[in-house]
């Protein structure tokens, strides 16, 4: 029989790239914990009509990418393609919406999408992502664009640009959506085949596309900025001030769009030149329209999410971060001594020492060796002479210095007598 492979698509994560994933989490977590933005843990499976009525039945996620699924009373399910749904969901349920004030929660976990695997594209990938609902204000915008370019700051990642537009709200759409479809039509024969499909259904999407051809025909498309109301443009105009006040440098691009009726206002993207086609490693909007189309009261929300896959491979080119070593590597030979040795590791550890203990009852000069190669500092060594004297003989693996002490006075004052160097 065959072995079992991991799904296409899905992947390991295993011990060494899992270091990334913690300088990443722990680097989020204390930007967004400063920004007082709490943690919300939402199911894995929803409903699928949350994710038809809260994605949009137009788009590529809902359309062709979801894992959707009758369980076993016949109930169709869906593995989360994504976080907002399933946040707001969450804030409606438990009545915040009807609170007022304002919500800032984050989240992050694994999300579903059958898509096309390739590098920084997979079926299970993994966001970090934050929601502040309750305000309209452009300084809302702002508040979260900063905490994303935050958290990419303190990774170290450079190279990145923020791309900035504005799709107003939903008037000033509906305009732009009758100039976009005026200039497409005459040219339904030269887009890629989706793109003829989104042409009635959902035309602004068709700027997303990442067929060439069509690409070209977008970059000639009416600007959805010339079709923004007064208020549209007095709030896009306020997010660039602001941004400009904090130093963020962004770029407008009139063609990043999001197709559906509850997006408005502020879209964007931070992007990394490293990252070949799969470039894009945070994406986020306006979507003042979202609560109350999943039954909630009218309520303004901004939020952003991230691709943690991406993020990795950019940190991976970055810094080779070293692998775990101990500081301490201890070997013992003779029953008492196993004995002696377990009971010290163990206490050695509750002093925050990193201590690895050589299990495999092979000769010492073999367990001597194997501590010289694991990194730690200093070997501890425990034979019988030394249990039979309460002693332990410490070896410092790089200068081959060595010295015995009782076990009494290491334990009495560890660091004193273990000094890492
Ligand atoms: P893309 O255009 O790359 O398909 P998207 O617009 O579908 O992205 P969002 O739904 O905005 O992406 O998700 C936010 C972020 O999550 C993306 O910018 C990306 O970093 C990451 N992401 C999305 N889909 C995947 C995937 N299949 N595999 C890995 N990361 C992904
Ligand atoms: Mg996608």
């Amino acid at each position: 029989m065959g072995t079992i492979q991991a799904l296409r698509g899905t992947k390991d994560i295993l011990p060494d790239e899992v270091v990334y994933w913690q300088l990443i989490e722990d680097t989020a977590k204390g930007i967004l914990s400063r920004a007082l933005y709490q943690e919300i843990r939402s199911p894995l499976m929803e409903q699928n009509d949350l994710f038809v009525r809260g994605i949009g039945e137009a788009t590529d996620v809902v359309g062709k990418e979801m894992y959707t699924f009758s369980d076993r009373s016949g109930r169709q399910i869906t593995l989360r393609p994504e976080g907002t749904a399933g946040v707001v969901r969450s804030y409606i349920e438990h009545g915040w919406d009807k609170l007022g004030g304002i919500t800032r929660l984050w989240y992050q976990g694994p999300m579903f999408r059958y898509e096309r695997p390739q590098a920084g594209r997979q079926r299970q990938f993994h966001q970090i992502g934050l929601e502040l609902l309750g305000s309209g204000a452009p300084r809302a915008d702002v508040e979260v664009i900063a905490v994303a370019t935050d958290i990419l700051k303190a990774l170290g990642l450079k190279d990145l640009s923020l791309q900035l537009n504005s799709i107003g709200n939903r008037e000033d759409r509906q305009n732009y959506r009758n100039a976009l479809l005026e200039y497409l039509l005459p040219l339904e024969q030269e887009l890629d085949q989706d793109s003829r499909e989104r042409l009635h259904r959902n035309p602004l999407r068709i700027l997303d596309s990442k067929d060439t051809k069509t690409r070209e025909i977008a970059q000639n498309a009416p600007s959805i900025l010339n079709y923004l109301s007064k208020e549209s443009l007095a709030h896009f105009e306020q997010v660039q001030y602001l941004l400009t006040e904090l130093e963020i440098v962004y770029q407008i691009n009139p063609f990043l769009v999001r197709g559906l009726d509850y997006y408005t206002h502020t879209a964007f993207e931070i992007q990394s030149a490293d990252l070949g086609a799969q470039s894009t490693v945070c994406g986020g909007g306006r979507y003042d329209g979202l609560v109350e189309e999943l039954g909630g009261a009218q309520t303004q929300a901004i939020g952003w999410a991230m691709g943690i896959e991406r993020l990795v491979l950019l940190l991976k080119e970055l810094h080779p971060l070293p692998g775990i070593e101990p500081d301490l590597y201890i070997v013992s030979k003779g029953e008492k001594a196993e004995g002696q040795a377990l009971r010290l590791a163990q206490l050695l550890r509750s002093e925050n020492f990193k201590v690895e203990l050589d299990l495999s009852a092979s000769a010492f000069g073999k367990q001597v060796k194997r501590a010289d190669r694991s990194g730690a500092s200093i070997a501890l060594i425990l034979g019988d002479t030394e249990s039979e004297n309460q002693t332990v003989k410490l070896k410092w693996l790089k200068s081959g210095q060595e010295e015995t002490i009782s076990i009494g006075q290491l334990i009495s004052a560890p660091s004193k007598y273990l000094e890492l160097r």
